[in-house]
């Protein structure tokens, strides 16, 4: 199975009759302990709090709900191996000094009750993150330690994704790019200036970037076939949005720079939303409405083909909320120059809103076998064609929409 392209979103899941007699209650009380506020790693656009229920109904495990790029779902158990941390990042509920209650896996142990619910037929994947205890290095070799249980002693060859804690060294890099199927490196903030108002015992060159860029040489350098399936992990990384005053600007251009440079599959952004008992505690949570144009300019620059001068920022650096990026480009471009479908290049397909990656491929299949000529044919292939049809054009006449009923 490929997850080098895959994007995640969680949705509600509730597990009614309970699969895991045989796991001691303290363990799986442990667990649920470790498995709150995960939505602090996001590798989804959508939080929620689903839970396991049934006969332990008390004891409440968040699920993640795992959408691949090719389709299909699989379900994923996002845990810590601790929530002790010795660092202060300011938006953070693990943050050292915070009252809140501790829990703390060993590998063996956690890769254990990992199996007992994967056999179980529950989660198909795991999301493992950590707290920091006694530096990145030795947190770093836990993970990793867990990692190699799984895979070798358990013989885990599902989706593993691992967090690469800051401060690691480039062998523990390597190690956990042959073990996973996806490493997340996260900046959190744009750079370092940010990055000191957000977190200010993370160092953003030394400890965050390089890792990055020493991912993006492990990837081109060595051979693949020393991983665990044969293909390098993927990288990914996320930022909180909106704690500290980083603009859309920011965010998009370290974005962009990460997928051209550094081979980057994806960046999540996540809304930052106020933890009580932190430094952070009283300001505003971010609308969630910069969170998807966020993620609509992301990509636009990663898949779509356009640049960060084509992009419609505000001379603040914000994007518009009103209206998405693609169609205010298009408003500006497209609008007096519609695309004759019929012709269209792949790439100046994917210049219209309406039509995706899929779609276009859709229509220059489906235009081998006819003519396009109207609006009905591309909503047959999935085109959302009442967004597309101001800017193009069907056998050389601007399409006739179709009359609303209501
Ligand atoms: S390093 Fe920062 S973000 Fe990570 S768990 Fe510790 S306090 Fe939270």
């Amino acid at each position: 199975m490929n997850y080098f392209d895959e994007y995640d979103v969680f949705s509600t899941l509730v597990i009614t009759a309970h699969p895991f007699y045989n796991i001691h209650m303290e363990t799986l009380a442990k667990l649920a302990a470790t498995s709150q506020n995960m939505f602090l790693e996001p590798d989804a656009e959508h939080e929620c709090q689903p839970q396991i229920g049934g006969v332990l109904a008390e004891t409440r495990i968040p699920i993640a709900e795992v959408v691949k790029s090719g389709g299909g779902r699989m379900k994923v158990l996002k845990t810590m191996l601790t929530t002790a941390c010795e660092r202060d990042c300011h938006y953070c509920p693990f943050r050292a000094g915070r009252h809140t209650r501790r829990a703390t896996f060993k590998p063996d142990e956690l890769a254990g009750i990992f199996t007992q619910v994967h056999r179980a037929g529950a989660v198909e994947g795991l999301f493992l993150s950590s707290g920091i205890i006694k530096g990145g290095v030795t947190t770093q070799d836990k993970l990793l330690d867990t990692a190699e249980i799984l895979r070798k002693k358990r013989g885990f060859r599902g989706y593993l994704h691992l967090k690469v804690m800051p401060g690691l060294e480039k062998d523990q890099l390597l190690r956990a790019m042959q073990l996973a199927s996806r490493v997340s490196i996260n900046l959190e903030a744009p750079n370092a200036g940010r990055l000191a108002a957000l977190a200010p015992k993370k160092r953003f060159d030394a400890e965050l970037l390089a890792p990055l860029v020493w991912a993006h040489q492990i990837r081109r350098t060595l051979d693949p076939r020393q991983t665990w399936n044969g293909r390098w992990a993927s990288t990914v990384t996320q930022f909180v949005v909106g704690a500290v005053g980083e603009t859309d600007l920011e965010l998009v251009s370290v974005s962009e720079r990460l997928y051209k440079q550094l081979g980057l599959a994806r960046a999540y952004y996540s809304a930052f939303h106020p933890i009580a008992d932190t430094p952070f505690e009283d300001l505003p949570a971010e609308d969630e409405a910069r969170k998807v144009r966020l993620y609509q300019t992301s990509f636009l620059l990663r898949d779509y083909g356009f640049s960060m001068e084509e992009l419609p920022f505000e001379p603040d650096g914000s994007l518009p909320r009103h209206t998405d990026p693609k169609t205010a480009w298009a408003r500006q471009h497209l609008a007096a120059a519609p695309i004759e479908l019929n012709r269209a290049s792949r790439e100046e397909l994917l210049r219209v809103p309406g039509i995706g990656l899929k779609g276009a491929d859709r229509i220059l299949h489906a235009r081998r076998q006819r003519r396009l000529h109207d609006l009905s044919q591309l909503s047959k292939l999935g085109i959302r064609a009442a967004r597309a049809a101001d800017f193009v054009l069907l056998d050389g006449r601007r399409p006739a929409r179709q009359p609303a009923l209501f």
